[in-house]
């Protein structure tokens, strides 16, 4: 692993605090960093309550992002403290469906109603993602410079976002420290333009 990768690798790492793959009313999969024994059970009963099939839903709840998905009837959560940005725990969730379906057969899963030991080994291929993720070229990286708080940052996309667009340059909103800035990306992942957007709901 390069230097830069490690260091990416590391700050993921340890921010990740929490993944859930929940039925209607029930956990059949989860991890936690070795040594975590927090409950997310509040937390799941209501994202259970509030999902839409194949869209992506953001949550925040006391420095934490939540980011879940229902697919298939499985509805999968990740969790990470504030600072993992949005694109990077949906590129992690879409690669651990990708690897979920390669390891287990949903259909067997729904016909025999497994118990969660069934799945218990799945927690290699979330170490496996989390030391692979900076490597598959899933997320690219584009410094922004916002005006509003006269800063330098970096702005986390899908590289799919861009690859599967039509369009050119791809808005993306940014929301960073309470105000946000919409941000174009060119076809080669350069930075057209940012405005300041207002924000509303
Ligand atoms: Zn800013």
């Amino acid at each position: 692993m390069d230097a830069i990768v490690e260091k990416r690798y590391k700050f993921l790492r340890s921010h990740l605090v929490y993944f859930n793959i929940s039925r209607e009313d029930h956990t059949i999969f989860e991890w936690k960093p070795n040594g975590s024994n927090r409950s997310y059970t509040l937390e799941l009963n209501y994202i259970r309550k509030n999902v839409i099939k194949d869209v992506f839903f953001h949550i925040e709840r006391n420095n934490e992002k939540f980011v879940y998905i229902k697919e298939d009837n499985l509805i999968f959560t990740l969790c990470s403290a504030n600072k993992i940005q949005y694109q990077t725990l949906e590129a992690f969730i879409e690669q651990i469906i990708v690897n979920f379906k390669e390891t287990y057969d949903i259909e067997v899963i729904f016909s025999f109603d497994v118990s969660s030991n069934y799945f218990i080994s799945f927690d290699k291929k979330i170490e496996e993602l989390l030391i692979n993720f900076y490597t598959l070229g899933i997320v690219k990286k584009v410094d922004i410079f916002c005006k509003v708080c006269g800063k330098l940052l970096p702005l986390i996309i899908k590289t799919k976002i861009i690859e599967e667009s039509n369009n050119f340059p791809v808005p993306i909103v940014f929301r960073h420290d309470g105000h946000a800035i919409i941000c174009f990306i060119d076809r080669n992942f350069v930075l057209r333009g940012v405005k300041p957007v207002v924000v509303s709901g």
